[in-house]
């Protein structure tokens, strides 16, 4: 016997038991975007390499060493994107999305990254994100914590969250600031683990968003960026504050919130829960002022977030999920040669006679017995049986199979809005 293959590590299957929770969470989320006047785009999984090098930064761990990239068979250097903001400002750049207009856009989609596989951390995983361009103001920022707090509401998950904040700055306050952290890391830097060694040269703000539980004591007592804002961004995230004080949206302003990519400045910000172990943070954005910009666009601000989905599946799990039915509303049972042929044509006249009707139609033939089964195992509250008689008769058998009621005999028209009413009365 030949080998089994199996998936690429660090990439799930979505199997048939776990997906009613993730169209739960896609259904949510889309009526939520659609509440707030946020439009849909969907982006290609593949993009040059470049461009992720340019707006993530060559000197962050996804670029640095988390990428899937590989050469096309032209030459040319591709890479299987590992977050969606760079994708979605290109593609705003190139359509003439952004210029001297505003746009409040939406994506999902899966993500690659290249990194250790553990609970809540996937080499493909998925993201549905935000991004809004050409808003300049703390506004907007709120709108979109407002926006992911319902979401936690909606989702029954606002108990499990608490939202951390901060501001980067401008990015000339950023450099300011990075000179005197930097001096005050050299003056430790016995203290500094491998990793903070490193970045201390490549990327030094990174060295406060270390989850070293050795390095925690260091960072704390670090010099803070909010000392050394410009005073632009001070009056933003003071604006921004009150905008959510006034919301009453509670939340922690973390100094050391610093996010891993470069193209952010002013707001940063994390949803993050205690529930899920290491792997914490549910949602995380900011705003990226120059990344427009930088990609070859005309300026434009620009601010937005990603939800991490299977963390999102995980505490949704833990907190149990509405029942959404997929289910089948009948299973259609076919007994004889004649019901096999004509069953089929049946449950199309239904579906066509009753928007939303979900019939599982039996095929393949076998016993009363077994596929009596069979409707049980689809989880269908009723069976529709079609036998010889009925067949001659031009009528359906409609058994109830959740509780004892009896079998009746209808025609395929009284059959027809007997399954609508049903339907009304059990809300469905
Ligand atoms: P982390 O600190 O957990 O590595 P990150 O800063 O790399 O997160 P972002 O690039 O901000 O993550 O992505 C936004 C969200 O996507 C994260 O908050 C998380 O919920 C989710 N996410 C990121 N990487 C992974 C992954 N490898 N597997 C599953 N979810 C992920
Ligand atoms: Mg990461």
């Amino acid at each position: 016997m030949s080998k089994h293959i199996q998936a690429v590590r660090g990439m799930n299957d979505i199997l048939p038991d776990v997906t009613p929770a993730w169209r739960y969470l896609e259904g949510t989320v889309r009526g939520l975007f659609d509440a707030y006047g946020y439009q849909e785009i969907r982006m290609p999984i593949v993009e040059s390499t470049e461009l992720f090098k340019r707006s993530i930064g060559e000197v962050t761990d996804i670029v640095e060493k988390e990428m899937y990239t590989f050469e096309d068979r032209n030459g040319d250097m591709l890479t299987l994107r590992p977050e969606g903001t760079a994708g979605c400002v290109r593609a705003g750049i190139q359509n003439g999305l952004l210029h001297n207009q505003t746009q409040r856009l939406w994506y999902s989609g899966p993500m690659f990254r290249h990194e250790r596989p553990q609970k809540g951390r996937y080499r493909q995983f998925h993201q549905i994100g935000v991004e809004t361009f050409g808003l300049a103001g703390p506004d907007i920022d709120a709108e979109l914590i407002l926006m992911s707090a319902r979401l936690w509401k909606q989702l029954g998950l606002a108990d499990a969250v608490e939202l951390q904040l901060n501001s980067l700055g401008s990015s000339e306050s950023r450099t300011a600031y990075r000179a005197i952290l930097v001096e005050y890391l050299w003056h430790h830097a016995d203290q500094l683990d491998e990793d903070s060694q490193r970045r201390l040269n490549s990327n030094p703000l990174r060295v406060l968003d270390s989850k070293n539980p050795q390095m925690q004591a260091l960072i704390a007592a670090a010099p803070k960026l909010s000392d050394h804002l410009d005073a632009a961004s001070r009056e933003h995230f003071e604006q921004l504050c009150a905008l959510l004080d006034a919301a009453g949206v509670r939340y922690t302003i973390n100094p050391c919130l610093v996010r891993g990519l470069d193209y952010y400045s002013k707001t940063v910000f994390e949803w993050v829960t205690d529930k899920l172990g290491a792997q914490g943070t549910v949602c995380a954005g900011g705003r990226f002022d120059g990344l427009v910009e930088q990609l070859g666009g005309r300026g434009t601000p620009a601010m937005g977030f990603a939800m991490g989905v299977e963390r999102l599946i995980a505490l949704l799990d833990q907190g149990g999920i509405p029942q959404q039915d997929y289910r089948p509303h009948a299973y259609l049972v076919l007994l004889g040669e004649q019901a096999q042929r004509e069953g089929l044509l049946l449950a199309e006249r239904l579906r066509d006679a009753v928007p939303g009707l979900r019939i599982e139609t039996h095929c393949g033939g076998g016993s009363f017995k077994s596929q009596f089964k069979k409707a049980d195992r689809s989880g269908a509250p009723l069976a529709l049986i079609l036998g010889e008689e009925e067949c001659q008769q031009g009528r359906v058998g409609i058994k109830p199979l959740r509780d004892d009621g009896e079998q009746q005999q209808m025609s395929h028209g009284e059959a027809a809005e007997w399954l609508a009413s049903y339907m009304q009365q059990t809300n469905d």
